[in-house]
């Protein structure tokens, strides 16, 4: 059984000047796990992705008015991990195992690189996507920190 150290929730606006409100938020709390550095951008980069995607493709064209589109942040401290969880209730995702294809992007009009699934899946130990059309999705992220992660990027795509 993990035991639980730690816990922040938080909901903030769609906006993307608020992609670095997540990331700051999840800092704060992973350093007091004391990461290392490419543990702790690790899952911070995958927070990004995941933030982004909500701002983007969930509300982006889901036609709700700016007050509707809000994003919870879910950041759970255990004694060597961190999980992060994202919620949003925008468009949701119609094909899960499609969007986590490596490339695949519904808005190539947007220069995306399709991309950021294959992130958020290598920069952690742990990854889940739950999503219903309509709905809204609610993705899960899980890092261990510590010598017994499985992965451990040295480099971060730009
Ligand atoms: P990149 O992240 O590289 O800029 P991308 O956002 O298109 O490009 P992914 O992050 O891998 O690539 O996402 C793949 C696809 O999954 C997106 O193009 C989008 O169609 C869908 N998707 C991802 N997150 C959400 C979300 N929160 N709501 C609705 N659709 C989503
Ligand atoms: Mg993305």
């Amino acid at each position: 059984m993990r035991k639980e150290i730690n816990r922040l929730k938080a909901e903030f606006c769609a906006k993307s000047c608020n992609e670095k409100l997540a990331r700051s938020l999840v800092s704060a709390m992973a350093v007091q796990l004391d990461p290392t550095i490419n543990e702790l951008s690790d899952i911070v980069t995958a927070v990004s992705e995941a933030v982004t995607n909500s701002i983007i493709h969930g509300y982006g064209k889901s036609g709700k008015k700016k007050e509707e589109c809000i994003i919870k942040l879910e950041c759970i401290l255990y004694e060597n991990a961190i999980e992060v969880v994202i919620i949003d209730k925008g468009c949701g995702i119609e094909d899960i195992e499609q969007a986590k294809m490596p490339l695949y992007t519904s808005s190539p009009e947007m220069e995306r690189s399709g991309m950021g699934f294959t992130i958020m899946e290598s920069f952690c130990d742990d990854f889940s996507v739950t999503s219903e059309v309509g709905k809204g999705t609610e993705i899960r992220l899980y890092k261990v920190f510590g010598g017994d992660s499985l992965c451990e990027n040295t480099t971060i795509p730009q």
